[in-house]
């Protein structure tokens, strides 16, 4: 087991994964995640900064909620996250509603059946449907 200094208070604490921040932390943050969920919940159309100032919360910590996707800004507001991927404004989590779907549709082709019924390329390709027989 790793001993680190706590991120927030520096205390030494035992590391186990995740951030790295002792268990007296990880709780309070928990709290005030739920104080910034609630705040959001009551003041739709806020902003990053309307909650640093109101919660009292870092605003790397507000902007990792919403990379983990636990935290979610009303569509429309530009608060200066954007889609890992195509530079696009988006409110929650790491990549714009476009290329998760594109996302999705790489994973499904790279063999696996798609679950939702996607236009199938009919083109023949015979070195493609053996090697895919190959693989069943
Ligand atoms: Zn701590
Ligand atoms: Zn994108």
């Amino acid at each position: 087991m790793d001993v680190k200094n706590c991120r927030r208070c520096r205390r030494l604490f035992n590391y186990i994964s995740g951030q790295p921040i002792c268990p007296q932390c990880r709780e309070e943050l928990e709290k005030k995640f739920q104080e910034v969920k609630k705040y959001l919940f009551d003041n739709r159309g806020a902003t990053i900064p309307d909650v640093i100032e109101n919660c009292d919360v870092e605003e790397s910590q507000v902007r990792q909620w919403v990379r983990e996707e636990r935290l979610e800004f009303s569509s429309g507001i530009d608060i200066g996250i954007t889609c890992e991927n195509c530079g696009a404004p988006i409110t929650t989590g790491r990549f714009c509603e476009k290329c998760k779907a594109s996302m999705i549709n790489d994973l499904n082709s790279a063999g696996r059946r798609p679950e939702v019924e996607a236009p199938k390329p009919q083109a023949k390709q015979p070195a493609g449907n053996k090697m895919r027989f190959l693989n069943q």
